[in-house]
């Protein structure tokens, strides 16, 4: 296959797609002021192919074609598989390159299911397998829309006092479907190739309208991509997050028709359980992997600060700091677990589900006790520190300099870079917005904890109990 280059990568979405920021509608999100940078990084992972440092990391040969392949489009075949995939996803997160890269999950969970679903219809098969090749070959990024804006929660979809509210086909012919709806906080979908649209759970069936799952590109008709930007601000003061940029969309289905080679699912209830337990799957290990990175900033930021200002040895401060290790290397064990406990099914090797699914509910329900542990180590000077234009000033330089230090621990310097790299990690709009991704995305923590339940082998353990109290059924 023909890795493509950046400026390959940015051609292909000058595409005429509609995206709407700010109140207006971009003409080209490649060189609009307020898009192009964020475009311009998309662009800059595809540099991973073509350097040979790094090329390893991301780029295999693929058992089914003999070819190289981008790692996070080739179905993992083994344990080795799965880390590699996983050291992929640590080393994109790290650096940027790559980040999109990973959120392939939807059509390798699409894959992966594809036989599942070709038992009902052949023809969803054949279309995934097609579409699954045409992107892996074509080196094409997709993105996951699958949330629904859902209304109100207690009511199914039809009962909904509009039925709009999740995506649902309003008519059909026989070249093909038109989808109507709002996906909602769709990772990247602006910067995209391609989108899978799936349902977000399984339907009633008596509501098959809703059961629809389809590849739909950003430049169709009728596709409006609403999006959401952080916007830049100024490196000192925001060391993580100053470079803004692209976040979650809105997208808008306003009618949009989708021809047959792009339909995965037509109204089949029974098929979404599968198509929203593989996505869940899949996205719920990437999940893990790409978290290393935070947990490695928190205990890096806890311990850094625990000794510039002086208090590392201080008992309740190494309790918090045993918490937070505690977490950072049980996420790797999970990690680890997970590609070694490898089920395999149709020649691919999947993550073992339980331990994916408490792996990820591990971490989302912890990481607030942990930016609170960071956030306490700190003091209250996290949100009262002077912002840069401040600390310069020349009247006041000197007495920051030497009131703020930690001592002999570290100068003034040192501390207020850590500070802000701590209140753009944990107490401002970025670090706000991590304890709100670490709750919701890849499905909030009631997901995980039902995918548990459904897993553990509670009748075996009954019967255990059974036979030991001498109970008879
Ligand atoms: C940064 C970010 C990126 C994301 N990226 C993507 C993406 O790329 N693609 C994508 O498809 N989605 C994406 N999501 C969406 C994510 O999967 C959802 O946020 C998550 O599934 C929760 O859904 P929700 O936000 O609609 O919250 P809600 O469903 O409203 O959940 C709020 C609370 O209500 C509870 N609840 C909901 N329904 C019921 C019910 N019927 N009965 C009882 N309790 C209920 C939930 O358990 C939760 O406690 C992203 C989210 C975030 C924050």
């Amino acid at each position: 296959m023909a890795f493509r280059t950046p400026e390959q990568y940015l051609e292909s979405i000058r595409d005429g797609r509609k995206v709407y920021l700010d109140g207006d509608l971009v003409e080209d999100v490649t060189t609009d002021a307020r898009t192009r940078d964020a475009a311009q990084s998309a662009a800059d992972e595809f540099t991973r192919y073509h350097d040979p440092k790094i090329r390893d990391i991301f780029v295999m040969t693929d058992p089914d074609t003999g070819q190289e392949v981008d790692r996070f489009m080739a179905m993992p075949r083994s344990t080795e598989d799965l880390k590699a995939r996983a050291r992929a996803i640590d080393y994109a997160q790290e650096t940027g390159l790559g980040k999109l890269g990973f959120l392939s999950d939807a059509m390798l969970a699409m894959r992966w299911v594809a036989p599942e679903l070709g038992k009902t219809n052949p023809d969803y098969e054949t279309a995934i397998e097609t579409q699954f090749k045409r992107m892996r070959d074509n080196n094409l990024l997709v993105c996951i829309a699958m949330s629904d804006t859902k209304g109100d929660r207690s009511k199914h979809p039809g009962e909904q006092d509009d039925p709009d509210l999740y995506v649902r086909k309003v008519d059909e012919t026989p070249d093909g479907i038109v989808l109507r709806g709002m996906k909602a906080h769709i990772t990247a979908a602006h910067l995209v190739n391609e989108m899978v649209v799936m349902p977000t759970k399984r339907m009633r069936d008596d509501e098959p309208e809703y059961s629809v799952c389809a590849l739909v590109s950003p430049d169709m008709e009728g596709v409006k991509i609403l999006a959401r930007y952080d916007k830049p601000k100024n490196q000192y003061d925001y060391p993580l997050s100053y470079e803004g940029g692209a976040a979650e969309s809105f997208v808008w289905l306003d009618d949009v028709f989708v021809p047959r080679d792009r339909i995965f699912q037509n109204g089949e209830n029974h098929l979404s359980g599968p198509i929203a337990y593989a996505l869940g799957l899949w996205q719920r290990f990437s999940a893990m992997c790409y978290k290393r990175h935070t947990i490695r900033m928190l205990a890096g930021s806890a311990s850094l600060m625990a000794k510039y200002n002086g208090i590392e040895k201080a008992g309740h401060i190494q309790d918090k700091l045993f918490e937070i290790a505690m977490l950072a290397d049980s996420l790797e064990a999970f990690i680890d677990a997970a590609a070694e406990t490898a089920s395999h099914r149709d020649g691919v090797a999947v993550p073992n589900e339980s331990i994916t699914n408490i792996g990820k509910y591990m971490f989302a329900s912890r990481y607030h006790e942990l930016v609170k542990h960071v956030q306490d180590i700190s003091g209250g000077i996290l949100v009262t520190a002077p912002w840069e234009r401040d600390y310069l000033n020349e009247d006041l330089h000197g007495a920051f300099t030497k009131y703020l230090s930690g001592g002999d621990k570290s100068s003034a310097e040192q501390r207020l870079r850590l500070l802000n790299f701590i209140r753009d990690l944990t107490a401002d709009e970025y670090g706000g917005k991590q304890m709100v991704t670490t709750l919701h995305a890849e499905g909030s923590l009631a997901a995980q904890k039902m995918m548990t339940l459904r897993s553990y082998d509670f009748l075996s353990a009954e019967d255990m109990v059974k036979t030991i109290a001498g109970i008879e059924d």
